[in-house]
Order: C-alpha cells, then structure tokens, then sequence
C-alpha cells in the first residue's frame, strides 16, 4: 500500500492552504484485493476539499469489478497527517467488520523528500481498527430514528 500512496503523489494539488501545504498520501484496499491511491485535491473552498483518505476509497470503488457498498472496503493507508472525523465517517461508510487503519507516522518534510517505497521495512506503521477510530459512526439506523 506505500507504493500506491507514493504513486499517487503525482495528483497531489494543495495552492490554496499555504505554502508547502500539507501533503497527505493515502491508499485503499477492498476486501477483494483492489487497492486505489488518493492525495488532497484542494478547490479555493477549502471546506470542499477532497482528502486523500477519500480520493483513495473512491479510486478503490470505482476502479473495483463491484459496485459500493457496505462491507467492501477492508483497510486504509495514511502517510502525512492523522485521518480526520469526516474522512473517518466516510471510511465506515464502506468499512468491513474487521477494518484497519495503517498510519505512517512520518513528519511532513520526511513525506515530501523521502518515497514511500524506499522507508525501511523495520519501520513499521501503526494498525488501529476502525472501531477504535470512531467507535459510533452515524448509520443507517440513526437516520432511522430521527
Ligand atoms: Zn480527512
């Protein structure tokens, strides 16, 4: 999953939230095997910017044989920043039962002057699950009730 993350380094597009803007790097594996990359792509409305977490689950989803759908999507990858709460909703949006985070603890500069590929296999990435993440996602059955 670093290999897809660094790869999709090259849509990184961050003018608007200063200089460097943060970079964040993401990829996304379905339960069936496919993986999708994702970086922030910013508008000049910061508030409908689109993070990687979320670039990555949707190049997972269309780019899969199957349509979306609950329980597909079995593990992120982030390198740059911590997933936000939006991007942790979204993620359980389509989040299997035993999905997991792995989390790249790597400073921004290391992140925009070192590959992915090339960080050393004794560093490992923290793995936290979903549930420890957000451990009440909205859900089908809160709109239910309101
Ligand atoms: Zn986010």
């Amino acid at each position: 999953m670093r290999a897809t993350a660094d790869a999709a380094r090259r849509f990184h597009y961050a003018p608007y939230s200063g200089k460097p803007g943060p970079i964040v790097l993401a990829a996304a594996e379905l339960v069936s095997g496919t993986i999708g990359g994702g970086s922030n792509i910013e508008i000049v409305n910061l508030s409908l910017t689109k993070h990687a977490e979320e670039v990555a689950i949707l190049s997972a989803l269309t780019n899969d044989a199957q349509s979306p759908g609950r329980g597909r999507l079995s593990a992120v990858y982030v390198a740059g920043l911590q997933p936000c709460g939006s991007c942790r909703q979204f993620a359980a949006e389509f989040a299997s039962d035993d999905a997991i985070w792995i989390l790249e603890d790597i400073s921004q500069q290391e992140l925009r002057n070192t590959s992915l590929s090339k960080l050393s296999d004794d560093r490992e990435p923290r793995v936290v699950p979903f549930a420890d993440y957000l451990p009440s996602p909205f859900s089908s059955f809160d709109q239910a009730g309101a």
